[in-house]
């Protein structure tokens, strides 16, 4: 089985070794790379002159190393590991081990499960939901342990013999047990930093509930810092619009929302007005067709509010039908004054012989139809 290279020395980037497959499936005789397992994704690098795409723990044949070009069996290799990665994966990983613990000490609740993402980590939690001032508690608790810089030490203990985890382990035989001093004892095969203060900064962003658990998300280091980077930039150039100070910015967005709904409240009353008027208008300039009955047909884009206004209005006053048809959807709505036809008896047996449907009340009727073309004969019926 392959030499785990990264369980003595998670700092090591170059090491050489002995293609012991060869292929663009390597398995080497000893490696630094680290194979996706426990949480934390692999790492990447050069193998000679072939890249390294991806790197998997397989039961039988050991760490296999998936390459872009064939290596010779029997060969060396010179293997150098993409440290950029490697040691952003070592940051968000001991930030793991550490703010599991500080969530175990301060209120009781284990870590279920552990996801080291490409932008930001998260640890579900056993408790339903955890409040806003537990997760900051929890989070100024954990950036001074940060601050403390305590060690990180492995060391390989008995499974039978074993004492003080955070979490029991199922295996069986040598464990390999990460210590951050004073804190945290877990069984773990990650990469780990060598001490808390490596870690840099840890940030927890938001909370999510997750099938009975408290889903948290996570960011150390590096990542806290562009993380913090971006959301400024974010923040500031709202703030810009508003020429105010960033911690001001909130509740003026949240002033101009307000102001939007009463401005739209505003709008939608001012638009019925003016359909009303525009119906009234309209009634005067239509002359009175065969048994004085004044007669339009109105294309409209939507047969919305405005428009029942409109219709409304235009037959608010004797002797008037409208017809307003609409393409998309394909629909038409019929409106008639008091003393004519009642318009959803009229309506009805039209949409019934074009395959539409809807209906209404005597004074005013809607219905849709399966196309275009049928809203415009269901126009020619109603003008009969
Ligand atoms: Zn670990």
């Amino acid at each position: 089985m392959t030499e785990r290279l990264y369980y003595e020395d998670s700092y090591l980037t170059r090491f050489n070794a002995k293609v012991a497959i060869g292929g663009t499936e390597v398995v080497l005789d000893r490696t630094a790379f680290y194979p996706t397992s426990g949480g934390q994704p692999n790492d990447l690098g050069r193998l000679g002159e072939a890249a390294v795409l991806d790197v998997i723990d397989d039961e039988e044949r050991g760490i296999v190393h998936a390459v872009d070009r064939p290596l010779e069996a029997g060969s060396i290799v010179a293997g150098e590991i993409d440290w950029r990665r490697r040691f952003d994966h070592m940051q968000q990983h001991t930030g793991q081990h550490l703010l599991s613990a500080v969530f175990h000490d301060l209120f009781g609740w284990a870590t279920l499960s552990f996801h080291l993402g490409a932008e930001i980590s998260t640890i579900d939690l056993s408790t339903a939901a955890a409040k806003q001032e537990e997760i900051e508690k929890a989070e100024r608790e954990a950036n001074s342990r940060i601050t403390a810089n305590l060690p990180v030490r492995v060391a390989y203990e008995q499974a039978g013999a074993v004492e003080g985890l955070r979490k029991a382990s199922d295996r069986s035989g040598e464990l390999r047990v990460v210590t951050i001093e004073g804190l945290d004892r877990s069984a773990c095969g990650g990469t780990h930093v060598k001490a808390t203060g490596e870690i840099g900064c840890l940030f927890i962003r938001k909370m999510d509930k997750v099938r009975g658990a408290a889903r948290v998300e996570f960011v150390c280091g590096g990542r806290a810092v562009a993380r913090a980077r971006a959301d400024y930039n974010a923040l500031a150039a709202a703030a810009r619009h508003f020429s105010a100070a960033l911690d001001e910015t909130p509740a003026l967005v949240a002033g101009l929302i307000e102001q939007a709904k009463e401005s739209e409240k505003a709008r939608k009353k001012l638009a019925l007005e003016l359909a009303a008027v525009r119906g009234r208008e309209a009634y005067a300039a239509t002359a009175p067709g065969p048994g004085g009955v004044r007669v339009i047909v109105e294309r409209a884009a939507a047969l919305d509010e405005e428009l029942r206004a409109f219709a409304q209005s235009f037959t608010a006053q004797g002797g008037a039908r409208l017809i307003a048809v609409c393409a998309q959807p394909p629909s038409v709505l019929y409106a008639v004054s008091e003393g004519e036809a009642p318009a959803g008896t009229r309506l009805k047996p039209v949409l019934d012989s074009l395959g539409g449907k809807g209906g209404g009340n005597a004074r005013l009727a809607q219905g849709s139809l399966p196309d275009a073309a049928a809203a415009e004969r269901a126009v020619e019926a109603l003008l009969t």
